[in-house]
């Protein structure tokens, strides 16, 4: 990769306070008061683990993979299902993982949420076999990568009509197709892909499979996404690829069910790295803006700058409070077989997603407009992260579409009352 990073031009004094230990330490005066005391040891060792073990090693002219063995030698490539022998795990210690690991490294956790959650999630739920367990396993100690194909050329935001075709053999079944923008996807090992055996009825006949790398007929191209240099965004075509039954996940109709139960979990652990991204600018801003000195005083002191500051500290303190209400909500959905309650936490998740993606971005750039040039540059890490905001809006489904979900669960009780 070209080299990307510039010149320091940042005061030594400014960069000691800006230093990630500082960070987090103003982080956690935030967040202790909202978790748990085993929530609170588990944070504090994660961000020991991160500023010693991972933060040295990140190098912004090269891709986030080589990082992926050295996150999971402490099981940190995932924490929504148990792995290990770890008990600290369930959507409020993932939640607290992506904020912590955003901090450091945003581009870092979009692409370990994609493989250790997005990808690894239906393996924990639906996978039965050694074949699938072992693929797991490589997930999880960050050998390998994994990815998930469902976006089409034809079929975005529609998701569900989409085209991939599966045709069943009689110890296997038959792929083809073309995905697109899947995160990781060109160097990935590991496509979950979805695909139906009839176009007409793609609820009836979707098919939930695992493709591996070298399965024949499996071709990936990089994509041009310039805002994620260190993340591979993918398009992915199955020419013919042999699936064998081992690698089938979700069998014909079960396919749609396991997309719609993984998605609750997806967008939750995009809520994290949200919020990560969020905390990090804005106690960047907090930092650079006390000590930054114009006009012969800090930025802070005026409070053209204060103020809006404050504004958006207000405003994530509320989103925090969202997410791990939305964390907390996703136990309670495996725990019910009420349709209703299910209905109405998967409707609570696209709210609390579009609300924390929006925030990132409206965070990151208001702090780098803020802050001034500076923010401009990878001297402070405002910029890399407002990129990765862009990327967390989109992904787990668009604006709208999150808009669209909770619009329609209100209409929903607006029906139920029958006024
Ligand atoms: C960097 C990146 C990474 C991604 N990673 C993955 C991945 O790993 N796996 C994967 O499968 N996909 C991935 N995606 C795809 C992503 O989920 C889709 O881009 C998204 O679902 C939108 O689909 P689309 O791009 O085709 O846009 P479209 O569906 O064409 O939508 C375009 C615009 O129209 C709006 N719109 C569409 N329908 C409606 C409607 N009914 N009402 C109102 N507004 C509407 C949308 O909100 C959007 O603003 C990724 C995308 C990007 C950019």
């Amino acid at each position: 990769m070209k080299k990307i990073t510039g010149v320091n031009i940042l005061d030594d004094e400014i960069r000691d306070k800006l230093i990630t230990r500082n960070i987090y330490e103003i982080f956690n005066n935030f967040i202790i008061p909202l978790i748990t005391k085993e929530e609170q040891d588990f944070l504090r060792e994660l961000e020991d683990f991160l500023i010693k073990e991972v933060e040295p090693k990140i190098d912004l002219n090269n891709d986030v993979y080589e990082l992926f063995p050295i996150i999971a030698k402490k099981n940190y490539m995932q924490r929504l299902n148990q792995y290990g022998d770890s008990e600290r795990y369930g959507m409020r210690y993932e939640i607290l993982l992506a904020m912590a690991m955003s901090i450091i490294d945003p581009e870092l956790d979009l692409a370990r949420v994609v493989s250790g959650v997005i990808f690894a999630n239906p393996l924990f739920q639906f996978g039965k076999n050694d074949h699938q367990l072992e693929i797991l396993d490589e997930i999880m100690t960050g050998k390998k990568i994994g990815c998930i194909c469902i976006t089409e050329k034809y079929h975005g935001s529609d998701a569900v009509n989409m085209e991939t075709q599966i045709q069943e053999e009689e110890d296997h079944v038959i792929i083809n197709g073309e995905k697109l923008y899947t995160t990781n996807g060109s160097i990935a090992d590991y496509f979950i892909v979805y695909g139906v055996s009839n176009p007409h009825d793609p609820r009836g006949s979707m098919y939930q499979v695992i493709a591996e790398r070298e399965f024949e007929g499996l071709e990936t191209h990089r994509l041009g996404v310039q805002s994620i240099p260190r993340v591979e965004i993918g398009q992915t075509i199955f020419n013919n690829v042999k699936i064998p039954r081992e690698n089938i996940l979700g069998t014909r109709g079960q396919g749609y069910n396991n997309l719609f139960s993984g998605l609750v979990a997806e967008r939750d652990a995009i809520i994290g790295s949200s919020l990560g991204i969020s905390w990090l600018t804005a106690i960047t801003a907090l930092i650079y803006t006390n000590c930054r000195v114009q006009f012969g005083r800090p930025l802070y002191d005026f409070q053209a700058v204060s103020f809006p500051i404050t504004q958006l500290f207000t405003e994530l303190m509320a989103a925090t409070e969202f997410g791990f209400k939305s964390a907390s909500e996703y136990r309670k959905t495996l725990e019910h077989s009420d349709l209703k309650f299910i209905k109405y936490n998967a409707a609570f998740s696209s709210g609390t997603k579009f609300y924390a993606s929006n925030l990132a971005h409206k965070i990151s750039y208001e702090t780098q407009q803020l802050c001034g040039g500076i923010a401009f540059t990878d001297n402070l890490r405002i910029d890399k992260a407002l990129e990765v905001s862009k990327v967390q809006e989109i992904i787990g489904g668009a604006r709208n579409i999150q808009l669209y979900l909770v619009s329609r669960a209100i209409k929903d009780i607006f029906k139920r009352l029958a006024l």
